[in-house]
C-alpha cells in the first residue's frame, strides 16, 4: 500500500477500503507516514468527504490507536452522552445523575471548556477536593458502587485523534463533518459505553450554527455508533441561548442543585434535560418514552437523582455538603448588574459573545495553563422573547477582576438586539435522529 495513491484515490472522489484507512492510521501513530502526506489527506477528505463506512473506519482504527476502557465488570446497562458544547450547558451534571438514579450505570470522560464553551470537568473541579484524575481501577469502582462517576479524559484514548486534530487545526480542515464525527466518536467508542446519546446543540452560541450542520453532523455520529455496535442516537437541541440562567462554573453547580431539587425556574434547561435523561433511558430499553419521561421527573421530585450527585461527589473527594448546602461556593468580590440601556423585548442574544463575555470575567481559559476562577461568571434575569424596562437588571456580573467590568458590560449588552414587537418562541428540541417517535 502506498499513501500516494491513498491521497491520491480520495483526491479523486473514491471511498478509501478499511484496509487503507488502518493503514494510514498507523503510519500516523508509528510516524512512518509524515504529517504532510497526512494534511493532504484530511485537505482531500475535507473536499471529497467521506460515506459512513469509511467514517466508521476512520473511527474504529483512532479506537485501537489507544486502550478501550473495558466496563464488562459493570452490572447493567452502561449509557453515556456527549454534548457538542455551548454556553450554560450544564446538561451532563443534570442528566447522569438521573439517569444512575434510575439503574443506568455512567461511567463519563469528559472535558475542560476552551474558547467560550464551559466543560463539565471544570464545573466539578469548583467543589472543594473534587478530583477527576483517577486510576482506572478507582475509576470503575466507583462506577460499580455509586453507579456514576465523571473523571477527566486519560492521555491514552484515541490517541490518534489528537494527532489528527492538532494537524486539523493549522490546515483549515477542522469543519469537516466525517472528521468532525469520527473524532468525537473516537473517544466515546473508547470509553466503552453500550448505549450512547449525543446532544447536537444548534444556534449561534453552537459548534454547528445551522440546522442543516447539526443533522448532518449527528447522523455522521449516530450511523457510527450503530455502524461500532453501540446503540446510538441524538437529540439536535438549541444553542441560540445559553441554558438555564447560569453561565460560569460555580454559578452554574448552584443551578444544577436548583434543577436537581425540582425547581423549574430554569425552565429550557428543565425541559432539555428531562428530554435527554429519558431519551437515554429509552434507547437502553426501559420502556417506552412516556414511561421513561416519568421515571426521570420522578427522579428529579423524589430527591434520588440529587442524593446521586451527592454520592459521586463524595466519592471523587469532593465536600458533599456543598451539593447539600450550595450557599457554601464562595462568591466573587464584585457583584454588578447590568442595567438596560432601552425598553423593549429581547430578540435575540449571541449567545458565543455571552461566552466571551463570561471569560473576561475570569470564567474561561485562553489557553489551555490558565487558571479559572470558578466564582465568575454570569447571571441572566432575562433571556430571548421577555420585555425588559429601561434600567431593569438585565444580568449579573459576577467576578474578582474588577478592570474587567466595562469591558464585560459593553460586551454582553453588545449581543442583546431589542425588538418592539415578541420573537417568535424558541424550539428547544428541533430534531431526534435514530430515535423512533
Ligand atoms: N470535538 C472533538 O472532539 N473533535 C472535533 O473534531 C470537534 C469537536
Amino acid at each position: 500500500m502506498r499513501i500516494y495513491e491513498i491521497i491520491n484515490k480520495k483526491k479523486h472522489g473514491g471511498a478509501l477500503l478499511g484496509e487503507e484507512i488502518r493503514y494510514v492510521i498507523e503510519g500516523l501513530s508509528s510516524g512512518s507516514i509524515p504529517d504532510y502526506q497526512i494534511s493532504a489527506l484530511l485537505m482531500a477528505i475535507y473536499f471529497q468527504g467521506m460515506n459512513a463506512e469509511e467514517t466508521t473506519s476512520l473511527t474504529l482504527a483512532m479506537v485501537d490507536s489507544g486502550d478501550r476502557v473495558d466496563l464488562s465488570e459493570i452490572p447493567g446497562t452502561t449509557v453515556d452522552k456527549h454534548s457538542t458544547g455551548g454556553v450554560g450547558d450544564k446538561t451532563t451534571l443534570i442528566v447522569i445523575p438521573i439517569v444512575a438514579a434510575l439503574g443506568l450505570p455512567v461511567a463519563k470522560m469528559s472535558g475542560r471548556g476552551l474558547g467560550h464553551t464551559g466543560g463539565t470537568v471544570d464545573k466539578l473541579e469548583a467543589i472543594p477536593g473534587f478530583r477527576t484524575t483517577l486510576g482506572g481501577e478507582e475509576f470503575l469502582n466507583i462506577v460499580k458502587t455509586h453507579g456514576l462517576c465523571v473523571a477527566g479524559q486519560s492521555a491514552n484514548l484515541a490517541p490518534a485523534d489528537k494527532k489528527i486534530y492538532a494537524m486539523r487545526d493549522v490546515t483549515a480542515t477542522v469543519d469537516s463533518i466525517p472528521l468532525i464525527a469520527a473524532s468525537i466518536m473516537s473517544k466515546k467508542i473508547a470509553a466503552g459505553a453500550e448505549c450512547i446519546l449525543l446532544d447536537v446543540k444548534t444556534g449561534n452560541g453552537a459548534f454547528m450554527k445551522d440546522l442543516e450542520g447539526a443533522q448532518a453532523l449527528a447522523k455522521a455520529m449516530v450511523d457510527i455508533g450503530n455502524g461500532c455496535g453501540r446503540k446510538t442516537a441524538a437529540l439536535i437541541t438549541d444553542m441560540s441561548a445559553p441554558l438555564g440562567y447560569a453561565i460560569g462554573n460555580s454559578l452554574e453547580l448552584k443551578e444544577v442543585i436548583q434543577v436537581l431539587s425540582g425547581d423549574k425556574t430554569a425552565r429550557d434547561l428543565y425541559d432539555v434535560c428531562i428530554s435527554l435523561a429519558a431519551n437515554m433511558l429509552f434507547i437502553a430499553n426501559q420502556g417506552t418514552l412516556e414511561e421513561c419521561t416519568a421515571k426521570v421527573k420522578e427522579a428529579v421530585t423524589n430527591g434520588t437523582a440529587l442524593k446521586k450527585l451527592a454520592d459521586m461527589v463524595g466519592a471523587q473527594g469532593g465536600d458533599r455538603s456543598y451539593i447539600e448546602n450550595p450557599e457554601k461556593f464562595p462568591t466573587a468580590s464584585e457583584i454588578i448588574p447590568v442595567l438596560s440601556p432601552q425598553s423593549g423585548y429581547i430578540g435575540s442574544m449571541d449567545t458565543e459573545g455571552i461566552g466571551l463575555a463570561v471569560m473576561t470575567l475570569g470564567a474561561g481559559r485562553e489557553t489551555a495553563e490558565d487558571e479559572i476562577d470558578y466564582s465568575a461568571g454570569i447571571i441572566l434575569h432575562t433571556k430571548t422573547g421577555d420585555y425588559v424596562e429601561k434600567g431593569q437588571p438585565l444580568a449579573t456580573l459576577h467576578t474578582s477582576r474588577k478592570a474587567s467590568i466595562n469591558t464585560a458590560t459593553e460586551k454582553f449588552l453588545d449581543t442583546l438586539s431589542f425588538t418592539d414587537a415578541p420573537p417568535p418562541a424558541r424550539t428547544l428540541i428541533y430534531d431526534k435522529i435514530g430515535i423512533m417517535p
